[in-house]
C-alpha cells in the first residue's frame, strides 16, 4: 500500500483487541501496513494471526483496564518492543444493563473505570510522548451512538461514551496545533459480544434492524475503514470530530 493511508513504519496500541471491533480495528491497521500492540485481559492469538497475515509485527499485551495501574507498564513494554507508539485506539470497553432506578454504584463505576478514566488516563499518557517528541501522533476513541443519544437501560454507559466524545473535542483542542489529532469513531449496532443481550431480545433486535437504513447490523470488517483513516495522513486536518460508522442510524 502507497499514499495517504499507508501506515508503513507506524506502530498502533490497541486496547480490548482480543475479539470484536478491536480486532476489526487491529486487522485494517496491520492490512494498511502498521505494527500491533494489541493490549488486553485474555490471549490474542486469533488476532495476532490475522495481523501477521499481513507482514507486519504483533505484540501482546496483558493488561486489566478496569483501573489506570497498568498503563506505565504498557507504555514501558510497547516502547521496548516498538520504540514509539505513533497511533493509539481507545477501544476496550464494557456495557452493564439495567433500569435506571435499579442501577448499582458498583456498576457505575467499573463502567466509568474502563470506558472513560483509562482511556483518559491512557491517552494521556501516550500523549505525553507524542506531543514531547514533537513527531506527532493520532488517538482514536471507540465512542457509541449514546455519545449522541440516550438509550435505555444502559445509564453509565451513555455517560462514559458522552463523556468520550467531549474529552475527544478537548484534547483535539489542546493538542491540534502540536500534530497530535484526536478523534473518535461512534459504531451503530454491530454484531459483537456488546450487543449479544439486544440481538437474543428478538422484539429489540427487530426494532434495531428496522431502522438502520443499511438494513443490516454492523460487522467488525466494518469499522477498519473509517479506523485507518483517522489513524493515516489523510486525516491530518481532521480534529475532534466523532464519526459515525452506522449504516446511517444517526441519519434517520
Ligand atoms: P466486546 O465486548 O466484544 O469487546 C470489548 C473489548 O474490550 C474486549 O476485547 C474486552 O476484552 C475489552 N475489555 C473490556 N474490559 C477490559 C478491561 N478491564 N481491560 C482490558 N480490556 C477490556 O464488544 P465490542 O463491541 O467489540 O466493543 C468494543 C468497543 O466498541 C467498546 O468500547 C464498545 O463500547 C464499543 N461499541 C460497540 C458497539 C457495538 O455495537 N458492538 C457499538 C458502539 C460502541
Amino acid at each position: 500500500m502507497s499514499g495517504p493511508l499507508d501506515l508503513s513504519g507506524k506502530t498502533a496500541l490497541v486496547t480490548g483487541a482480543n475479539t470484536g471491533l478491536g480486532q476489526g480495528i487491529a486487522v485494517a491497521l496491520a492490512k494498511a501496513g502498521a505494527n500491533i500492540a494489541a493490549v488486553g485481559r485474555s490471549a490474542m492469538d486469533e488476532t495476532a494471526t490475522l495481523c501477521t497475515e499481513h507482514g507486519t509485527r504483533f505484540l501482546a499485551i496483558r493488561a486489566d483496564l478496569s483501573s489506570t495501574a497498568p498503563i506505565e507498564g504498557v507504555a514501558a513494554e510497547a516502547e521496548a518492543a516498538f520504540g514509539r507508539v505513533d497511533i493509539l485506539v481507545n477501544n476496550a470497553g464494557i456495557i452493564r444493563r439495567a433500569d435506571a432506578v435499579d442501577f448499582s454504584e458498583a456498576d457505575w463505576d467499573a463502567v466509568m473505570d474502563t470506558n472513560l478514566k483509562s482511556a483518559f488516563f491512557l491517552t494521556q499518557a501516550f500523549g505525553r510522548r507524542m506531543l514531547a517528541d514533537g513527531r506527532g501522533g493520532k488517538v482514536i476513541n471507540i465512542a457509541s451512538l449514546l455519545s449522541f443519544q440516550g438509550g435505555i437501560r444502559i445509564p453509565a454507559y451513555t455517560a462514559s461514551k458522552s463523556g468520550l466524545a467531549g474529552i475527544t473535542r478537548l484534547l483535539a483542542c489542546e493538542w491540534a496545533a502540536r500534530g497530535v489529532n484526536v478523534n473518535a469513531i461512534a459504531p451503530g449496532y454491530f454484531v459483537t459480544n456488546n450487543t449479544q443481550a439486544l440481538r437474543e431480545d428478538p422484539e429489540r433486535s427487530a426494532a434495531i434492524l428496522s431502522r438502520i437504513p443499511a438494513g443490516r447490523w454492523g460487522d467488525p470488517a466494518d469499522i477498519g475503514g473509517g479506523a485507518v483513516f483517522l489513524a493515516s495522513a489523510a486525516s491530518d486536518y481532521v480534529n475532534g470530530v466523532v464519526l459515525p460508522v452506522d449504516g446511517g442510524w444517526l441519519a434517520r
